[in-house]
């Protein structure tokens, strides 16, 4: 059975997919008459809503689910706002006048027009009526006036004018000097509706249509994408549906495969924005032999080009054509199955330690160890000043695999002296345990953690950092063992940043009520003293926390006194004051 608005509809639904605060100022926008221009045409409801400005809505059913959509930022972020609220209550309460959606509602609120009445009317017009209405309405409206044109373009007498629609695909993607980022949703909407009318051609038989159209697409949407603010990716995901419609009109019709393979080539080392990325994989069946013969003679000639770079090296096309060419050849080794082939594309960058671990990982899955071991040592004795701790992991599995486990120890043990932090002694726990050896390895990882981050490791640190940080990391390892009392200790006695304090405070508060006291009455001090409202809302957190405990230890007067000395030494705070006044603290 098929869905209506009916059933998918209702105040309790507007609730759960608002969330109550939505649904509230939905409710009283509603009430306030702010939705305008309601018309409903079967399952699809679209409208007007005046806000701080004015939006558009609309809400159908599409494939049994309720869909929506609004022009505000809360609705282009994908979320169902207060304006979908306000057009979903105003529906309801017309459609059951006696509902609960009508409770709030003022005379005068917006009447709904139903496309039922206007479907009706135009059904008894005449055509030249009609046409005369669609001609008025198509010289006002870009949009429309664009697919009316795609449309008699695709009827030309003879085929499908090509000529027109590119000449549509180029005015839709005109962008003027800047399309800015409030208007680049709109842009890239009107860009949209124009390119679906080029798959249309696919179900009459022009699939070679298609793909010259979409070619000419992909190629003018690049140019425009420099032109637009398109931080929320609206024209990344037009390129892509271009691509999608591509390569079903390819498959539809498959192109002459040579000159397709040199098409493909050309966009996919040019395109920064990943046109027609993997093109090998994604068209092998439609290139065959010879296509993907010619692409992977072009790739090769492209790649000679490219120097091998050593380690340290570098190339100011790394990221760009280099980039995607190293892609290019690594899906061609891929399609072939040669790991030899792979190997030599990735050695060609050993600019940096991971390329090193890139083989090494290649050599592994393929069973062969100690190739694996060879390119993960050369890799670590490539960058001594500058180790990279994913490539010591890797080493350190493959000499536990053959046993060496003192090498791997000390290989993890290197690791956590150059980063000593929690997760780096998690990983030594995990190697250690694996030996059997994990008490005596945990009581030097500690030591090192207590006399401060310069002792043994190789990044000496800033004396006020080491001083704000205290024996933080000693700290949180000690909390992540569980070890409350010991890591209360440790605070204690080398100090911890604040949200450590914090967690050890209330982690001990139910059986050192005092000490927590002193940890929660330090804080709020120095929260008042940062000043500002969020320094001032933790600080109030903290001091219904402080009132908490004092009532519980039967120090009532002791609170109300340390609360009125707190006033006191900050009566110049009018601010806090007053949200304390306003928090009820008293
Ligand atoms: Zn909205």
């Amino acid at each position: 059975m098929s869905m209506h608005l009916k059933q998918l509809l209702s105040s309790a639904i507007l609730r759960d997919l608002a969330g109550a605060a939505s649904f509230r100022r939905g409710e009283e926008y509603a009430a306030d008459g702010h939705v305008t221009g309601l018309a409903v045409d079967g399952d699809r409801i679209s409208a007007r809503v005046l806000g701080t400005d004015e939006y558009r809505v609309g809400v159908w059913v599409a494939s049994g689910a309720l869909e929506y959509d609004c022009t505000c930022p809360v609705g282009r972020d994908g979320d169902f706002c207060k304006h979908c609220v306000a057009v979903g209550l105003v529906w309801l309460a017309e459609e059951s006048p006696d509902g609960a959606g009508s409770r709030r509602r003022k005379p005068g609120a917006p009447r709904v027009v139903s496309m039922e009445e206007i479907r009706s009317f135009l059904g008894r017009q005449d055509r030249a009526t009609l046409v005369d209405l669609l001609v008025d309405h198509a010289m006002e409206d870009e949009g429309l006036l664009d697919r009316l044109v795609l449309r008699a373009a695709r009827e030309a007498v003879g085929g499908p004018d090509l000529a027109r629609f590119r000449a549509v695909i180029e005015r839709s993607l005109y962008t003027g000097e800047f399309v800015d980022y409030d208007s680049a949703g709109g842009y890239a909407g009107r860009i949209a509706d124009t390119l679906e009318e080029i798959p249309l051609l696919l179900g009459e038989g022009h699939a070679d249509a298609v793909v010259e159209l979409t070619e000419y697409a992909l190629g003018q949407v690049e140019t425009a994408i420099g032109y637009v603010d398109d931080s929320d990716g609206h024209l990344g995901g037009i390129l892509e549906r271009i691509q999608e419609i591509h390569l079903e009109a390819c498959t539809k019709a498959p192109p002459e495969p040579v000159s397709l393979a040199r098409r493909l080539f050309a966009v996919e080392l040019r395109s920064e924005y990943g046109a027609f990325h993997g093109a090998a994989a994604t068209y092998a069946t439609l290139l065959g032999s010879t296509g993907l013969a010619e692409y992977r003679r072009l790739a090769e000639e492209e790649w000679r080009k490219l120097p091998a770079l050593g380690p340290g090296a570098d190339d100011a096309q790394r990221w760009g054509r280099r980039f995607r060419l190293t892609q290019m050849m690594e899906v061609l080794a891929r399609l072939g199955g040669d790991l030899e082939e792979l190997v030599a594309i990735k050695s060609r960058d050993l600019s940096h330690p991971y390329a090193f671990l890139q083989v090494a990982e290649l050599y592994r899955d393929a069973g062969d160890h100690d190739r694996a071991l060879e390119w993960a040592e050369r890799g670590l004795a490539a960058f001594p000043a500058r180790p990279d701790g994913r490539l010591r992991q890797f080493l350190a599995q493959e000499y536990h695999r053959r046993g060496c486990n003192d090498e791997a120890m000390q290989l993890i043990w290197s690791d956590f002296l150059g980063v000593p932090r929690l997760d780096r002694y998690q990983l030594l726990k995990e190697h250690a345990s694996r030996v059997g050896a994990w008490p005596s390895w945990r009581e030097r990882a500690q030591s090192v953690l207590r006399s401060g981050p310069t002792q043994e490791t190789s990044r000496p640190l800033p004396d006020s950092w080491r001083a704000a940080a205290g024996r933080a990391e000693l700290v949180r390892v000690l909390l992540w063992e569980k070890e409350v009392e010991a890591a209360w200790r440790e605070a204690s006695g080398g100090g911890c940043p604040e949200d450590l304090w914090l967690e050890l405070a209330r982690l001990r508060e139910a059986d050192h009520p005092e000490d927590a006291l002193g940890v929660y009455q330090r804080q709020v001090e120095a929260m008042v003293s940062r000043t500002g409202r969020t320094a001032y809302e933790g600080a109030i957190q903290l001091l219904r926390r402080v009132r908490k405990v004092m009532r519980r230890l039967g120090r009532e007067e002791d609170y109300r006194q340390y609360l009125a000395q707190l006033r006191e030494r900050h009566r110049r705070k009018r601010s806090f004051l007053g949200m304390l006044d306003a928090a009820r603290l008293a």
